[in-house]
């Protein structure tokens, strides 16, 4: 065994490595052989004095980090704001509906309200109109049912429309009824926007956004 293989075998010890040859060759060659002896003992005292020596100091940056850090994730600020909107949306839409059954209800169960139209006409009426205050609750209750919703309440809401007007223009309803028309028309819109603000974000939105958070 030349001294050369031992002193790396000792130093690959040092390390906590394998040092390659049996521990007894080793240390038998250490006890017969001074030179290594003596290269060992300093290896060794080098070793424990590098790992007890102490860590360089370096600032603590902790309170300067957290410091730094914004108080509110982005996008916080407007996602509240975007919650509040759609409270406001579903409890406008709670009202509309309330005030909707409110009307259907005098039709729905005596025939009331009708004017001069046959008494099963009232009452088919007072169903449609109690339907409609149905799906505004329904859509206050579970935003994500306005889109399902907007066929049945925008074919309804422009067909009544295009009728409202042109029997106002041939006299053939009171605007005091019409007037009523427009609270399916609020209601519509107010679906409408609920609908719109749960839309998904467009494949080209999502990628714009991303371009513009890596360009910043
Ligand atoms: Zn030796």
């Amino acid at each position: 065994m030349h001294c050369p293989d031992i002193r790396e075998a000792v130093s690959a010890r040092l390390d906590g490595e394998a040092p390659g040859i049996p521990a007894a060759d080793l240390d038998g060659h250490l006890a017969a052989c001074p030179g290594c002896a003596a290269w060992a003992e300093a290896a060794a005292a080098l070793t424990r004095r590098a790992r007890l020596a102490p860590a360089p100091a370096v600032p603590d940056l902790t309170a300067r980090v957290l410091g730094a850090l914004p108080r509110q994730l982005p996008g916080a600020r407007a996602a509240a704001r975007s919650r509040l909107v759609t409270a406001g949306l579903r409890l406008a839409l709670l009202a509309v509906g309330v005030a909707q059954a409110g009307l259907a209800w005098p039709a729905l169960t005596s025939g009331a309200g009708s004017m001069s139209a046959p008494v099963h006409l009232a009452h088919e009426t007072g169903a449609w109109n109690a339907a409609l205050a149905v799906a505004f609750l329904a859509v206050a209750a579970v935003p994500r049912w306005a889109a399902g919703s907007l066929p049945f309440l925008g074919a309804f809401s422009v067909l009544l429309a295009a009728h409202t007007v042109a029997d106002l223009a041939a006299g053939h309803v009171h605007a005091e009824r019409a007037l009523v028309h427009l609270l399916l028309l609020v209601g519509v819109l107010l679906v409408s926007l609920v609908a719109w603000r749960r839309r998904r974000p467009r494949e080209r939105t999502v990628r714009a956004v991303a371009r513009r958070r890596v360009a910043a």
